[in-house]
């Protein structure tokens, strides 16, 4: 396979902030590409299939890992999450710098695939920072957000792996500061 795009590995605890700093990040960089995991996760309200993922069954998921047309995947929660294969190999085949929102194991998985790739952690300010953001968004009922921060701990710890860290304390401090790594990076 040619591999003359770059890969992004974008993590982060739950409610970190990932989802508006890539916001951000797409629309000054259009030419970056975002590539659409799979999940057997309940569609939140406001996500869109296809968007911001492809929802589907755990039957379904599994067929497309027999069939090879997963590049990684993991559990998280309860839930399976992975990144499709063949649409990711094409962005890089044409070049592309595509990037992959994605939980520490899958992270640590990609970067023993393409050593090259570029792994980006965002850090909340604070746990308790992070507690808040989390319940102000309130997509989680309690049980799914003590476990979503019991992760986040495990995550925080193994930070130390990732190639940049970026705290987003303010917003638009922390997506400058991505762009300036990945404008030097791709
Ligand atoms: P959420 O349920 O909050 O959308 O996502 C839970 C976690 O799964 C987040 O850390 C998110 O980055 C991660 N995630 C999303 N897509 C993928 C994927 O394709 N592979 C892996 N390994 N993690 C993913």
């Amino acid at each position: 396979m040619s591999n003359e795009g770059k890969l992004i590995l974008f993590s982060g605890p739950s409610g970190v902030g990932k989802d508006t700093l890539l916001d951000i990040l797409f629309q000054k960089r259009p030419d970056f590409q975002k590539s659409i995991s799979i999940t057997t996760r309940e569609r939140r309200e406001g996500e869109v299939n296809g968007v911001d993922y492809y929802f589907i069954t755990p039957d379904d998921f599994e067929a497309m890992l027999d069939n090879g047309e997963v590049l990684e995947f993991a559990k998280y929660g309860k839930n399976l999450y992975g990144t499709p294969k063949k649409p990711v190999d094409g962005w890089l085949a044409e070049g592309k710098t595509v990037i992959l929102k994605i939980e520490v194991q899958g992270a640590e998985k990609i970067k023993k695939m393409y050593p090259d790739a570029v792994a980006i952690f965002v850090m909340p300010p604070s746990m308790e920072i992070l507690e808040k953001r989390l319940r102000r968004r309130g997509t989680e009922n309690e049980e799914d957000l003590v476990r979503r921060l019991t992760i986040a701990r495990d995550e925080i710890k193994k930070s130390r792996d990732y190639d940049y860290i970026v705290i987003n304390d303010s917003l638009e401090e922390a997506a400058d500061e991505i762009l300036t790594i990945l404008n030097k990076e791709s």
